[in-house]
Parts: C-alpha cells; sequence; structure tokens
C-alpha cells in the first residue's frame, strides 16, 4: 500500500517532551502547497508502556480536546516510564470547525477507519491513525462526548468483545478511568469506527461520552482530567494511586435501548438524564408546530432503567434519537 502522506515533526522514539505538528500536505485556495498542521505532543521516558489517547475525533466534542491541551501543556517526563502520545484534536478540520464532520470533505473521523493514504483529507488522517499511531499503543483512549446534538450522563464505555482476555482489560481501564457511570456498549453503526480498527489490532480499548450539547462543563471536564491521569497510572506509565469514586454500572444490550423520533416538531423532554425511568413511563413528547390544536406525539420507555442520553437541540426531526434508557447492573 501507497505510504501516508502525512509527516510527524515529532521523533517517537526520542526520551522527552515534543511538542509538534502532523503534517499533512492539503493544497486549496488560500494555500497552494499548504499543509494542515496537526498539534501533537509526545512525551517518553525510558521504556515501558504506550498510551494514545485522542480528543476532537468529532469536531464538536470538547472535554477531550480540554483535557489533552491541558495535559500536554504540563507532562512532565521525570517519573513517566514509557509513551503518551497526545492528540487533543483528531479530526482537526472538523475541531476548528466546531462541527462534528470535516468541513472540508464532509468525513465523519469514526466512520472513515481504517481510511486511506490516497483518499480525502479525512481518510489520510484515519490510515495515519490506523498504520502508525496505533501499532505503536498498548492502551488507546479515545475521549468523545455527545457533540451539538445529543447530551449524556458522563460515561466511560467498553465494548463486548470475542476475546475475553482483552475485554477483561478493556473492563478493567474503564474502572481506572472511573467516570460516574461505565457502559458495556452496544454500537448502533460499528463499521468503519476508529473503535473497532482499534480492538481487532488487539489493543486495549476504552471510549467517553462525557456530556454534550456542543460545548463542556466544568464537572465534565474534571471527571475527563481525572480519568486520563488514573489511566496513565494504570498502565504504569505514571506511578501513584488512582483517584477513585463510585460509579454506577450500565448495560445497552440491544437497540430497545434506543428511542427514535418518527415526527418533526417540538421537543418537550419529560424526564431528566440520570433518572431512573420505568417500562410505560413517558420519556418525551413531540408538538406538532406547523399547526396548534394537536396532540402531542409521545414517546414512552420501552424498559426499566437509566435516562442515559437525550437528543440535545429544542426541535428534533423524523429518525433522530430522543433518548437512550441503559440497565443499571
Ligand atoms: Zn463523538
Amino acid at each position: 500500500m501507497r505510504n501516508n502522506p502525512i509527516t510527524p515533526t515529532v521523533d517517537f522514539e526520542k526520551d522527552g517532551i515534543q511538542h509538534g505538528f502532523l503534517k499533512l500536505p492539503y493544497s486549496h485556495d488560500a494555500s497552494a502547497w499548504g499543509s494542515m498542521m496537526i498539534p501533537i505532543t509526545v512525551a517518553k521516558n525510558g521504556t515501558g508502556p504506550t498510551v494514545l489517547l485522542s480528543g476532537g475525533n468529532h469536531g464538536d466534542e470538547y472535554e477531550g480536546p480540554i483535557a489533552l491541551f491541558d495535559l500536554a501543556s504540563k507532562i512532565k517526563t521525570e517519573k513517566m516510564s514509557g509513551r503518551v502520545i497526545i492528540v487533543p484534536g483528531m479530526n482537526y478540520p472538523a475541531f476548528r470547525a466546531a462541527r462534528r464532520t470535516s468541513p472540508i470533505d464532509g468525513g465523519n473521523m469514526n466512520r472513515v477507519f481504517p481510511g486511506r493514504p490516497d483518499g480525502t483529507v479525512t481518510e489520510k488522517i484515519a490510515d495515519f491513525f490506523q498504520r502508525t499511531l496505533l501499532p505503536m499503543a498498548d492502551y488507546v483512549i479515545d475521549i468523545h462526548s455527545g457533540g451539538k446534538t445529543l447530551d449524556f450522563v458522563p460515561f466511560c464505555a467498553a465494548h463486548v468483545l470475542d476475546n475475553k482476555q482483552q475485554q477483561a482489560d478493556c473492563v478493567a481501564m474503564m474502572e481506572a478511568f472511573n467516570a460516574p457511570y461505565s457502559v458495556m456498549l452496544l454500537e448502533v453503526d460499528a463499521v468503519g469506527m476508529y473503535d473497532t480498527s482499534a480492538e481487532e489490532m488487539g489493543k486495549i480499548f476504552i471510549s467517553t461520552e462525557l456530556g454534550g450539547g456542543g460545548s463542556a462543563w466544568a464537572a465534565t471536564v474534571a471527571i475527563a482530567k481525572k480519568g486520563v491521569s488514573n489511566v496513565l497510572k494504570h498502565a504504569g506509565v505514571l506511578p501513584g494511586p488512582l483517584e477513585k469514586s463510585t460509579t454506577i454500572q450500565l448495560d445497552m444490550p440491544d437497540g430497545q435501548c434506543f428511542i427514535s423520533s418518527v415526527s418533526n416538531g417540538l421537543l418537550e423532554i419529560a424526564t431528566d438524564l440520570g433518572s431512573h425511568v420505568t417500562k410505560g413511563q413517558t420519556l418525551a413528547r413531540v408538538h406538532d408546530i406547523e399547526r396548534t390544536g394537536t396532540r402531542p406525539v409521545i414517546y414512552k420507555s420501552p424498559l426499566d432503567g437509566i435516562f442515559t442520553a437525550r437528543h440535545f437541540p429544542g426541535l428534533v426531526g423524523m429518525g433522530d434519537v430522543i433518548a437512550v434508557i441503559a440497565i443499571p447492573l
């Protein structure tokens, strides 16, 4: 296969802290011989495991980029054993534009893996992760939030995997991350995900959903910072005890957990995130905005559980996920 056009300005094998770029040639109207300069930090000290940290896989999710720009500015190598690779804005064009997908090619980073070295800008970045960064990593964390259209109770997630030892290692890392909620996640759309690529390569992988709405809160940023610090200690890259508090275990066993809209209109959420709901309880009403005098469409919970995610904007469209209910274990 063709070489990836990205040139890193950092040396992944060198000890110390390096702040640099993944330099991706990108010829466009404003810069004929220009390059996309994607920020990256490599911190390495001696031998030990490699932890690969990313945020901004979707460009409108902020806990990851905030925690990782912060970590990159503070990380010190004296007490480290191993290597930390930090990419705070993975889909950098999307991150710069505050969009879920890339404004250059419309690429959704978490749907294009394994990418292509001769593809779109988004596919080239994915290919660099697939063939250069992931193979170097032992532990991989990809920090997501809900973005502009979803909001979540803050959770860390691991997947059900065929390899049960690998699954147990992922669950142990999820427990180390110690978000207020921990979820064994069902992916509704797993093809092309970074998660799937990392897991198929045998990596110990976790992701998160730490909030949403297209911004971040003090509490959710604190969860991201603590989680990353805990995982670096769990991996043995940094010394010291983990900072732990209680986490609520949730399960999303099948598609029944997801309630999608079959109407367009004004969303009236009837209960808030984190609340216990019972089967048949009204979760939301969607009001017709074309005319007055009509009854709203009612959306009820198909099961007993915890109200885990919701559609964020005030208006909802046909096929949007209105609510996600997870089952406490
Ligand atoms: Zn995301």
